[in-house]
């Protein structure tokens, strides 16, 4: 496929806002194409290399950019810079720029393998003289293509078109494409998806053989899959009725998901809830984990969480942050925050499947392959068959610190369902009684400066929940409170590479604040309670002409949700669940005077000033 083909497609999407014209764009684009030509356009559509757990980044700075296009149309940089703080996007200054150049013969026509070929070479250069090496590639590049393919290579290479075909669209696409496109051969291909992870190989698949391929696909090590999550309820008698009366109850540990692979032999490696590889951190867990395992090959997820040397007490989450990025002081952190890994689930047993199996046998076969040890330990668990004895066992591990529990369903349906969010998990937290039922993770899409003893920075940020059907980003509140000094600080490097101009086209807001981000970093926050408003566009229509939904006395919990992406943050779906729980337990307690209505804040304001 020649490039332009690709880039004229990736016009015409980004030029409609309709599902079914997006739709039937890519399939059309993706039909055709087989084996590794088919995959390289699935991943190329979404402005990606390889999949996402791959980590592959091209890495190119705007600066390195505007060089490479600099050299290859001939024009000043400052020329080039002017014109995309104006444009507000350097694809299309790089379209513009390359209009203007004259040629004495048309260029070679690029084809999608090549392009992809020399992008992928040069996501791979580093070290000394790499940025130059990839400045001089990319201006060759840019000298073969024409002002359409230029602008999309330009996005390609600074990262611009992450926001261009969602998983998604491409999932709806590959449905028609070679499938019926019926709604359960769209479930299949997601539910492919989400066990690997990898939309080029679930396209190759589907290409050679439609959904029936997709039934061979296999775990492998290494390849990590998308993470079971849990919903919530309003109370424990909600959730034991969901459970149909029985269900096992797990201690909630606070801290940060793992999931380990364990090769037949070899270090195993360890992947974060978002997919990250996050081995280099725990070395200490690497070496643990073979060791206390009777058998192998195996997957397995627990809860990373740091505990006190001496007394063996579970420690606050935020001491795992400390061990981020600090190679060189890893040794020292081992011995002052050590981890325990604790495991509650097995996906791969040796050569047997196991997350095909109901949560029974799951937790019985790892049972049997588990050898716990002082890093390594099963997740506490135990049996509930009544509101009494799960509210025993909620008080209790409560009482020792922990956050909540999570509720786990036995019946034969309970298989481990990658990727999906449902009742055969339901989480319970501590909180819920007081407040908000649970934190909500918020993307920071903008910031506010501040007054005061803030001035010169930002004194709050706008926030964000996720809407995957839409891909976008619709505000739910302004927080200000919580945001202790050392996160001020932190907050505003973590944000220098997201803030733009103008209002990014996915963030949909009332609000104007002072500075635009791109959605990119996720802060955990509590509240109130959640309020119709006119400013914010969480749930906009759902909850009333023209309103969205607000969290009432916002304030930062502290935590920077490293493990979590812009599409992992809390979703408008699971914003409106909180709703309609803390509707469900607010007629409640009118009824019968009992615990658990949120507090009813004093004053009217949901955006407390900066
Ligand atoms: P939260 O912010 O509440 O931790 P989340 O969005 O990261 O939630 P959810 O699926 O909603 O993820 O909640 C379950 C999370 O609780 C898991 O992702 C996992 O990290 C954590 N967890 C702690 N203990 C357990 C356990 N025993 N079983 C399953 N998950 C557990």
């Amino acid at each position: 496929m020649r490039f332009a083909d690709l880039a004229e497609a990736l016009e015409r999407i980004e030029a409609t806002t309709k599902r079914l014209e997006m739709r039937a764009i890519l399939v059309s684009l993706l039909r055709p194409l087989r084996g590794s030509e088919l995959s390289t356009v699935v991943y190329l559509a979404q402005g990606m290399l390889r999949p996402e757990y791959e980590g592959v980044e091209l890495g190119v700075a705007e600066s390195l950019a505007r060089r490479a296009i600099s050299d290859a149309t001939h024009r000043p940089v400052e020329a080039i810079a002017r014109h995309a703080k104006e444009s507000g996007d350097l694809g299309t200054t790089t379209e513009e720029m390359l209009r203007g150049v004259r040629r004495l013969a048309p260029p070679a026509e690029l084809s999608v393998e090549e392009v992809y070929g020399r992008l992928l070479a040069l996501a791979r250069t580093t070290g000394e003289g790499s940025q130059e090496a990839k400045v001089r590639e990319l201006a060759a590049l840019l000298e073969r293509t024409g002002p359409r393919e230029g602008k999309f290579l330009v996005r390609f290479v600074v990262g611009m078109l992450r926001v261009g075909v969602r998983e998604m669209g491409i999932l709806d696409a590959l449905a028609v494409a070679f499938a019926d496109g019926s709604k359960e051969a769209r479930l299949r291909i997601e539910a492919a998806f989400n066990l690997t992870s990898d939309l080029g190989e679930v396209a190759e698949r589907m290409a050679d053989g439609g959904v029936a391929a997709l039934d061979g696909i296999r775990l492998r090590v290494g390849r990590p899959i998308r993470p079971m999550l849990a919903e919530r309820a309003a109370d424990l008698a909600e959730l034991l009725e969901r459970m149909d009366g029985v269900c096992a109850l797990e201690y909630k540990y606070d801290g940060l998901r793992v999931q380990a692979h364990v090769p037949p032999d070899g270090p195993p490696r360890l992947f974060s809830r978002r997919l990250e590889e996050i081995g280099a951190q725990f070395p200490d867990l690497l070496e643990a984990i073979p060791r206390a395992l009777a058998r192998r090959p195996a997957i397995l997820e627990g809860e990373c969480v740091p505990i006190d040397p001496t007394t063996g007490a579970i420690r606050p989450f935020q001491e795992i942050g400390r061990r981020r990025g600090r190679k060189h002081e890893l040794d020292r952190y081992q011995s002052e925050v050590p981890v325990v890994l604790f495991v509650f689930d097995l996906l791969l047993d040796g050569e047997e499947e196991t997350y095909r199996r109901p949560f029974p046998e799951r937790r019985e076969a790892l049972g049997s392959v588990l050898r716990p040890s002082e890093r390594i330990r099963l997740a506490e668990e135990t049996i509930v068959r009544s509101v009494e004895e799960a509210s025993e066992y909620f008080e209790a591990v409560v009482g020792e610190g922990a956050e909540g529990i999570v509720a786990k369903s036995l019946a034969p349906g309970s298989a481990y369902r990658a990727g999906a969010r449902g009742f055969w998990w339901i989480k319970y937290k501590r909180d819920y009684q007081t407040e908000l039922a649970d934190s909500i993770d918020g993307v920071i899409v903008g910031g506010f400066h501040g007054r005061g003893r803030r001035a010169g920075r930002f004194g709050a940020y706008l926030l964000a929940v996720y809407d995957p059907s839409s891909g976008r980003f619709p505000s739910f509140c302004k927080v200000g409170s919580g945001l202790d000094d050392a996160l001020l600080a932190e907050l505003p490097k973590r944000l220098e590479a997201a803030a733009v101009d103008a209002r990014p086209a996915a963030v949909e807001t009332g609000l104007v604040p002072d500075q635009w981000f791109r959605p990119q970093v996720v802060l955990e926050v509590r509240g109130a309670e959640l309020s119709r408003s006119p400013n914010h566009r969480a749930g906009y229509g759902s909850v009333g002409p023209e309103l969205g939904l607000a969290l009432r006395f916002p304030r930062c919990t502290g935590r920077i949700r490293e493990d979590k992406g812009p599409t992992e943050a809390t979703s408008v779906a699971e914003l409106l669940r909180l709703f309609e729980l803390q509707t469900s337990v607010r007629s409640k307690s009118v009824g019968h005077h009992a615990v658990g209505a949120p507090k009813s804040p004093p004053a009217p304001s949901e955006d407390p000033p900066a």
